[in-house]
């Protein structure tokens, strides 16, 4: 019997060691979108993370024809009134390196002089593409499943530490006293916002993989 084919929408590697940890125990081959040449890449220009993660999941499954998974997710600052949200990986200019624009967000917190460190990280995740049929028969391509995870804590003065991506280095979780970067990665992987989506996620696609089931195809 051929084996599910799940597309892990992104480029991201800190993103795909979380995700693969997430998905060890489901009966799926994973892809991802390096196996695939003349992909092209799909602009994060929703307004959410649940506009975001349906575009990419939609275009990279109708690309592949694999069934996919998409993810946007994004860092929420109360003294930035939610910001920069679902603008967090352009947050200070695109051409930033995670570091410069993790200290972007320290000085402009700065210039504020929040309160307030409060903070959050969000995930949604999306799932597109044809459930697993009985043989023979083939499911049209569609919205199969949305989870979303939250991890709250609050922003570190200054960076610390040297896992993970993106803002890890100010991040604490709430229950820690070092951000991400610095804490057993392990841990993050169980508490991320990330982890908590993929769970949920895990759930649902268990649901869909049921035993004398083969691998659905996304035809358009
Ligand atoms: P996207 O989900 O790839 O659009 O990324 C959103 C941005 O949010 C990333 O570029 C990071 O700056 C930030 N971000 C999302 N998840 C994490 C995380 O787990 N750790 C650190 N930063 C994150």
């Amino acid at each position: 019997m051929t084996q599910f084919e799940l597309l892990i929408a992104t480029r991201n590697e800190g993103k795909i060691a979380e995700l693969r940890q997430a998905f060890a125990t489901l009966p799926v081959r994973l892809r991802f979108l390096k196996d695939f040449e003349m992909i092209s890449e799909v602009a994060e220009v929703g307004k959410t993370y649940l506009e975001n993660a349906t575009l990419k999941a939609m275009s990279y499954a109708r690309q592949t024809g694999i069934t996919a998974l998409a993810d946007d997710s994004g860092l929420e600052v109360a003294a930035l009134q939610g910001g920069p949200g679902v603008l967090s990986a352009r947050f200070g200019g695109a051409d930033l390196t995670d570091l410069e624009r993790t200290k972007t967000l320290l000085s402009s917190l700065d210039q504020i002089a929040p309160t307030s460190r409060i903070a959050r990280f969000v995930c949604c995740m999306v799932l597109y593409g044809s459930p697993p049929s009985p043989p023979g028969e083939l499911s049209a391509p569609k919205l199969l499943a949305v989870s979303q995870g939250v991890c709250d804590g609050s922003l570190a003065h200054e960076p610390t530490g040297t896992d993970g991506f993106g803002f890890d280095p100010i991040f604490i979780p709430n229950g820690h006293i070092v951000p991400f970067a610095a804490l057993d990665q392990a841990i993050k992987r169980k508490i991320s916002h990330r982890a908590r989506a993929a769970e949920t996620m895990r759930q649902q696609l268990d649901l869909f993989l049921g035993p004398n089931l083969t691998a659905g195809r996304s035809a358009s």
